[in-house]
């Protein structure tokens, strides 16, 4: 017979169940995703599924991909043109072609999901959560590539539906591989929110679609995460990379492809084999991760106008913003996002402290000096209006008539050339950069609750709401 002690006990039992299949870490599996009902269940996945990105997104000027020779005698009025090849036409098209799948749970009751920062997940344990999130209605999963080694990579769209017009907020993490706060961070954020049963959460879900890639390199965070000793350069240096050498923020066929402009230095600041970071890769687009995330920003950016756009990284105490070569508006917009954002972050510091967040401005000749383009850079190029170029294999400015690639263009705003309108002259974008010192990289048992002080203490659980206000009185 069920007394009440016996039902007390097993609801104990079914929770504690739960409970271990989300937070026990090392046997997680992720759950089998249902088959999606029909081909295009959501109208995110029959638009990434039907409409022609690659016509979209280039410059129809040059047809010909020009040699490497050609390329360099072209530029040297400007400078030159260094390091690895562009991306190739095809693969640029390969790129913006890819398909997504879904992996949105739809008949399964949404049970309450505990994520404590401290415990230690593998990839496909996080995921896992993700599956959980998704049986939520307007909660939809999608895979949108794969990594290096062939792990999924996953797109989390938090759409709940309502009637009121939405801003669309982009969160990435964990794009360097000992960077694990991004990817733990973008999760608790979303778990709590989901859960929040507030007026104040409610507010915020029915006017933002909040779209995530929690983990851009599952392949180098996992090799950081639970094989260190393979990933860990020399004195006691973690990796940045992907798990063949590759820095993804470096990969992107972004303005800043490998160009130096006349009167600039390379930097030193990038390698040109294989490392633990700063390799940009043999060419642009290089990496799956990359191409994945280029279909990814594109659609949420340019189709999409997604309003603010933030990726996570770590460390410093570091809010990167304004990149050189966007208009002076979205400069503008980004230094005031991020000043928002470093005092909601700061807020229980002590007005003197030293360990407060900051706010620093990129380098003015970076994109100029040799490096690779970043996530946050190839956002900001095609926001801007630049264009795929299958003669250079990057992004370029382009007017009706001509193909402009950024060392002739070092500042856009001080260009008399009539450029193409930007698609979203308004985009913010910043980074964050997470914890302070080499205790908050990696995930050991150590730097886990150095992570979980450090979200605690800076107010990373008030981070969505605060941008689904500031996305609002944005557009008001
Ligand atoms: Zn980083």
């Amino acid at each position: 017979m069920l007394t009440k002690t016996n039902i007390r006990q097993r609801i104990t039992a079914v929770f504690l169940c739960i409970f271990l299949v989300i937070t026990v870490p090392y046997g997680g599996s992720a759950v089998a995703a249902d088959e999606p009902k029909d081909d295009f269940s959501t109208k995110t996945l029959e638009t990434i599924n039907t409409f022609d990105y690659y016509s979209h997104s280039i410059s129809n000027l040059s047809e010909d991909p020009l040699t490497f020779g050609e390329i360099s005698a072209l530029m040297k009025n400007y400078g030159t043109y260094i390091g690895s090849p562009g991306m190739s036409d095809d693969l640029y098209k390969e790129a913006m072609e890819q398909q997504w799948e879904d992996c949105t749970v739809r008949d399964k009751d949404f049970e309450p999901i505990s994520f404590d920062i401290t415990a230690a997940y593998t990839y496909n344990s996080l995921i896992n959560i993700l599956y959980m999130l998704s049986r939520i209605d307007g909660v939809n999963l999608y895979k949108i590539g794969k990594s290096t080694k062939g792990r999924p990579l996953y797109a989390i769209e938090v759409d709940i539906p309502s009637k009121k017009e939405k801003d669309t907020v982009l969160l990435t993490g964990t794009i360097h591989a000992r960077e694990t706060a991004g990817c733990t961070y973008i999760i608790k954020q979303l778990v709590d929110l989901l859960q929040d049963k507030s007026k104040k959460a409610k507010k915020v879900l029915s006017c933002t679609r909040f779209v995530a890639v929690p983990c851009v390199n599952p392949d180098g965070r996992d090799g950081v995460c639970f094989y260190t000793e393979n990933y860990t350069y020399k004195s006691n240096e973690l990796w940045k990379a992907t798990s063949d050498g590759t820095d993804l923020n470096r990969n992107f066929p972004g303005l800043s492809w490998g160009q130096i402009a006349k009167g600039y230095e390379k930097s030193d600041y990038i390698n040109t084999s294989p490392k633990k970071l700063y390799y940009p890769g043999p060419y642009a687009g290089s990496a799956p991760e990359t191409r994945a995330m280029m279909k990814f920003l594109y659609h949420y950016i340019v189709l999409e106008k997604a309003s603010i756009y933030i990726d996570y990284h770590q460390q410093g105490r570091v809010m990167y913003v304004e990149k050189p070569w966007c208009s002076a508006t979205q400069r503008e917009l980004c230094s005031d996002a991020a000043e928002y954002f470093k005092t909601i972050l700061n807020k229980g510091q002590k007005k003197s402290s030293s360990n407060k967040y900051i706010l620093e401005k990129e380098e003015k000749e970076y994109g100029l000096n040799g490096v690779g383009s970043t996530m946050t850079d190839y956002a900001c190029s095609i926001a801007n209006g630049s264009k795929f170029s299958r003669a250079y294999g990057f992004n370029v400015y382009c007017t009706k008539k001509q193909e402009y690639p950024l060392i002739m263009i070092p500042h856009i705003d001080k260009t008399k050339k009539n450029l193409l309108e930007a698609p979203n002259p308004n985009l913010i974008t910043f980074t964050f950069e997470i914890g302070w010192g080499k205790k908050a990289l990696g995930y050991s048992d150590k730097t886990r609750k150095t992570l979980a002080d450090e979200y605690k203490n800076y107010y990373f659980s008030e981070v969505l709401y605060e941008l689904s206000n500031y996305a609002y009185e944005l557009r008001q």
